[in-house]
C-alpha cells in the first residue's frame, strides 16, 4: 500500500513527456506550455451556428497539427494521439458551454466503415467531454442506415442530397437538449441532417460541438480534400 502510494506522489513531481514534441514537461497535462498554446485554438467568435443547430461549438481550426492528426487517425495512424486530442478538444470546448446538455451523440458511422476501421473517431475524441461534463454519450441512439456516397466528389447541394435520411433513430429519445459531436465540421451538411432528425422527434435544443472546424476562408480551399466519414 506504501510503495503505491508513494509511488502516485512521486509521479507527481516528474516530468512527462510532451505527446506532440516528446520534450519532458511539468505542466500535469499531455503537453508542454509550448506545444498548447501553439495549438489553433479556435477564437469564440469563429463559431457560426449551422441551423437548426441553436449552438455551434468547436476548439480548433482545421489546420495543422490538429488537422494531421485527425487525417491520421481516420488512416489508423496517430491512435495513440486520440485519447489526448479528445482531452484537449474537451479543453477547448468546456469554457464555452453556456448550458449543460442531457446527452452528447456523436456522429454515428456506417457500419460497414466502422468494421473497417475498428472504431467511430468521433465517439473517442467525445468520451472526454462526457465524462468531464458527467452526460451520457449516445452510441447506439442513432443509425447511419445507409451507406453515402464518397463525399469528396460532391457539390454542397449534391452531398446533402447525399445525406438525406442517412440517420434513423434506434429508439424514442428522451432527452430534452443534446451535443451533436464531430471530430471535424465543415459544410455542416451531416450536422444539419442529423439535427433535423433530432429535431422532428422533440429535441428541443441541439448543439453542434466539433473538435475541428475550418475559417470561412479556409473552407473552400479544404472542402475537396477531406473525406468525412
Ligand atoms: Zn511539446
Amino acid at each position: 500500500m506504501f510503495h503505491r502510494h508513494f509511488l502516485r506522489l512521486m509521479d507527481a513531481f516528474l516530468p512527462t513527456d510532451c505527446a506532440f514534441c516528446g520534450q519532458p514537461h511539468l505542466e500535469g497535462h499531455p503537453l508542454c506550455q509550448q506545444c498548447h498554446d501553439d495549438l489553433p485554438w479556435l477564437p469564440e467568435t469563429n463559431n457560426i451556428p449551422i441551423a437548426p443547430c441553436e449552438t455551434c461549438i468547436s476548439a480548433f481550426t482545421y489546420q495543422p497539427p490538429i488537422s494531421n492528426l485527425l487525417l491520421g487517425i481516420k488512416f489508423g495512424k496517430h491512435i495513440r494521439e486520440l485519447a489526448t486530442l479528445g482531452e484537449l478538444t474537451a479543453s477547448g470546448i468546456l469554457p464555452q458551454i453556456a448550458q449543460l446538455p442531457d446527452a452528447i451523440l456523436p456522429v454515428p458511422l456506417h457500419t460497414a466503415r466502422l468494421h473497417k476501421r475498428g472504431f467511430n473517431q468521433a465517439l473517442e475524441l467525445a468520451r472526454p467531454l462526457a465524462k468531464q461534463l458527467g452526460v451520457p454519450l449516445l452510441t447506439h441512439a442513432v443509425t447511419r442506415h445507409k451507406s453515402t456516397l464518397p463525399q469528396t466528389e460532391l457539390d454542397s447541394s449534391q452531398r446533402q442530397h447525399n445525406l438525406n435520411q442517412a440517420f434513423q433513430l434506434t429508439a424514442p429519445l428522451s432527452y430534452a437538449r443534446i451535443a451533436i459531436f464531430d471530430d471535424v465540421i465543415t459544410t455542416g451538411a451531416t450536422t444539419r441532417e442529423l439535427a433535423r432528425l433530432l429535431r422532428s422527434h422533440g429535441v428541443q435544443h441541439i448543439e453542434a460541438w466539433s473538435c475541428a472546424r475550418p475559417t470561412l476562408r479556409q473552407k473552400h480551399e479544404l472542402e475537396p480534400r477531406i473525406d468525412y466519414h
